[in-house]
């Protein structure tokens, strides 16, 4: 059988199943998170949860807390569309990394959403405010946060053409495969975002918290901070500066709601977004795919499957704050003390609650956004 080719591509939601990611690890030289990471990071529930599976120099930002040194975490969201469970689990990584003690850049990628989207600034503003509530309702804090968007930023233009000296066709065409020159340029674009943090407020340890289909924008970042900020050639010596490569963590993507292989536009039952009617919420989880058996008599007798589970995976990474609660309900689904139905109910219960209570604080930061973004 012909072997599976394990490239990974940011633009098309990737399909990468539960057995692909030791693949991808030992592929593109990816750290697992050990125990030491997972020690130092235990207030981080995403890793405490062993959501975030990888890094690269996640050490480096413990290294900067022990000394008591700046750090910063970087992200951003595409303006294509309301937050989804996917946006959501970036953000949220964002948030408890800025709690950490870390300065936020999050960067409006109204650049990337025409290039990949054909979605001109203007119409990307109301997005880009309605996302940006979004994230200040989910706790980020705009007192310790730079926030911006792409199409207005001088530096991550700049930045862009700097590194682009270094870089040729093949070389982008080997990371990202063949795609439009506009794609390419938004790729140079993100290094400008990852590099950011470090142009304009000095060298600092950087992590990036992304999805693991977002590695190769990491790794190109990394590889143009090396040749281009790190390494200076000064009377034909190499010196090397002191910009940090930029870290990142790597998390593992949601499946389908429905137990389709990935959440896909295309398919509004494999997800659903923070702005849809609390009806279709509820639907939609009542049909997700559990791990359940096909009947109750087998559920008791074989137990379930919570880790093929949407409604236990969700749960795990947004909807229940309880460690204990969580580890609890796992046992007693796998030893058929929890049928789906009562779980279920319970779980769509919670979601509406969290729903409910997340539009009251959005609401309140609809005009913060507008304020941050510069945009009536
Ligand atoms: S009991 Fe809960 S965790 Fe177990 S398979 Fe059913 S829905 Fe999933």
């Amino acid at each position: 059988m012909a072997e599976k080719n394990y490239s990974i591509d940011p633009w098309s939601s990737s399909n990468i199943l539960e057995e692909d990611y030791d693949r991808l690890i030992n592929k593109f030289g990816i750290e697992r998170i050990n125990d030491i990471m997972r020690e130092r990071f235990k207030d981080h529930r995403f890793i405490r949860r062993k959501v975030i599976f990888g890094n690269r120099d996640l050490d480096e930002i413990y290294k900067a807390i022990d000394k008591d040194k700046k750090w910063a975490v970087m992200s951003g969201i595409k303006p294509s569309g309301p937050f989804h469970l996917g946006t959501m689990t970036t953000a949220l990584e964002i948030v408890e990394f800025q709690s950490l003690g870390a300065k936020a850049y999050y960067c409006i990628a109204d650049i990337e959403s025409y290039e990949d989207n054909g979605i001109p600034y203007e119409e990307a503003e109301s997005t880009a405010v309605d996302n940006l509530a979004d994230i200040l309702a989910l706790g980020l804090d705009p007192e310790n946060a730079y926030i911006y968007r792409q199409s207005e930023e001088p530096i991550v233009k700049d930045v862009c053409f700097k590194v682009s000296r270094l870089v040729t066709n093949n070389m982008l065409k080997a990371i990202y495969g063949k795609k439009t020159f506009g794609l390419y340029l938004a790729a140079l674009v993100q290094c400008g975002d990852i590099i950011l943090p470090q142009i304009m407020d000095g060298v600092q340890p950087t992590v990036v918290p992304v999805g693991i289909d977002q590695d190769p924008h990491i790794r190109l970042t990394r590889d143009l901070t090396r040749r281009y900020y790190k390494e200076k050639k000064v009377n034909g010596k190499i010196i090397q500066e002191d910009f940090f490569l930029p870290g990142a963590t790597y998390h593992k993507l949601l499946p389908g709601l429905d137990g389709s292989e990935k959440m896909s536009k295309r398919n509004p039952n494999s997800y659903f977004t923070f702005n849809e009617p609390l009806e279709s919420i509820e639907k939609k989880v009542r049909s997700a795919f559990t791990g359940g058996r096909k009947n109750m008599k087998m559920q008791k007798e074989l137990g379930g499957e919570p880790q093929k589970c949407m409604i236990y995976k969700i749960l795990t990474y947004f909807f229940e704050d309880d460690d204990q609660q969580l580890a609890e309900e796992f046992e007693q689904c796998i030893h058929g003390e929890l049928m789906c139905g009562e779980h279920k109910r319970a779980c769509v219960e919670k979601i509406i609650e969290y729903v409910k209570e997340h539009r009251k604080k959005k609401e309140k930061n609809i005009d913060k956004a507008r304020e941050i973004l510069n945009i009536n």
